[in-house]
């Protein structure tokens, strides 16, 4: 994970400035540094003082990604965990909502801030609670297994949590030889792909009239930009130094494209690990853009291809200029209400039942 900044440093601007620089990341330019350097300062500064859990998500653009240190980091289910682990009564999520209710959901005593209330994700936003009671309406017996990227309501519908690292062993653990998958389309398709028979996948739109959803940013990935991207950027196919990762919410037939597929923080790791063996010179991530920039940061050796136009509009709402704010009114003790994630004690204890089944199975 990246050297960021650690919380318990008392540093002064021009040591948070070039503590940036230093980092060496080649999608921040001397203009973002120069521009956001003080705004860094001062969340670092506050954050320390009031001893704030700030967590980052992997897909953050990185001068956000890099507010939190390599404990604070990762992707939504290992940071809801660290959310668990840590004694900071105040923890900001930079995440998207639904991440943010999770964290909420297996925290329920702590006070859970996101910088902005609206960032969603299309693949909690357009399914539901009410499409769940459709498909077990249509499906009385038969377990539903929901991924994570959901919010609380509909998560408190199903009988167990999963998410791209986990969904393959989930599935074969539910009991019965049929399962409900929500809502993602495509990671049905790849699970179905992947699980070759053993278990029957029923998910939203599959014989059906229940309406799915996709990730709108890892949809537009399509099997000629994979082809594209191998060519002009030199991936060969079967090529030991070079890889092609893909992640889950792609198209079946992208996926398929793949030198190696899995959830954000197993492309992470796989990387890592090639690195560590002193075997990866070029790597292409299908995936959303800024995890790509992290990466290029944490992996310096590795030639990163890149496709800046796949950003997540709702990852990018949370901005520095949104977090500070949240950092002020904890320091000035004004009300965190605009910020705070709340959940009804029903629904946190019906969400938490999917999510600790997940986590048992783990
Ligand atoms: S990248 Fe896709 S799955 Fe992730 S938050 Fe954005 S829309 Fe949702």
């Amino acid at each position: 994970m990246l050297s960021a900044p650690k919380a318990s440093d008392s540093l002064t601007l021009e040591e948070v400035k070039s503590q940036i620089y230093s980092r060496n990341n080649p999608t921040l330019t001397p203009i973002d540094i120069e521009m956001h350097a003080s705004t860094v300062h001062r969340i670092l500064e506050l954050k320390k003082k009031h001893n704030v859990f700030m967590l980052g998500h992997n897909y953050m653009e990185p001068l956000v990604f890099g507010l939190s240190t390599e404990q604070e980091q990762g992707d939504s289910l290992a940071l809801s965990m660290k959310a668990v682990e840590t004694d900071s009564d105040i923890i900001i999520f930079n995440g998207v909502r639904f991440m943010a209710e999770t964290a909420k959901v297996l925290n329920p005593n702590k006070t859970i801030l996101i910088a902005d209330k609206n960032s969603g994700c299309s693949l909690a936003d357009d399914f539901g609670a009410e499409q769940v009671r459709e498909l077990k309406a249509q499906n009385p017996g038969v377990p539903v297994m929901i991924y994570i990227n959901s919010y609380a309501d509909a998560k408190a519908e199903c009988d167990v949590c999963c998410t791209s690292a986990n969904a393959e062993k989930i599935a074969m653990e539910m009991p019965g030889d049929e399962l409900i998958f929500v809502p993602d389309l495509f990671f049905a398709q790849n699970l179905e792909n992947v699980l070759k028979g053993e278990k029957k996948i029923i998910y939203p739109g599959k014989n059906n009239e229940t309406k799915g959803a996709v990730c709108e940013v890892h949809e537009k990935f399509s099997l000629q930009d994979i082809t594209a991207m191998r060519e002009s950027f030199g991936l060969i196919k079967g090529h030991p130094n070079r890889m092609l990762y893909v992640h889950w919410e792609c198209k079946p037939e992208v996926l398929q494209e793949a030198d190696y597929y899995g959830s954000t923080t197993q492309i992470r790791n796989h990387i890592a690990a090639r690195v560590k063996e002193g075997t990866l010179e070029k790597a292409y991530v299908a995936s959303e853009c800024e995890l790509t920039s992290n990466l290029m940061e944490e992996f310096p050796t590795v030639e990163f291809g890149t496709a800046c136009s796949v950003r997540c509009n709702h990852m990018a709402k949370i901005s520095l200029d949104k977090i500070k704010p949240i950092l002020e009114a904890i320091d000035s003790g004004s009300d965190l209400s605009k910020w705070e994630v709340n959940l009804s004690d029903e629904i946190i204890s019906k969400a938490a039942k999917p999510i600790e089944k997940m986590l048992s199975f783990s």
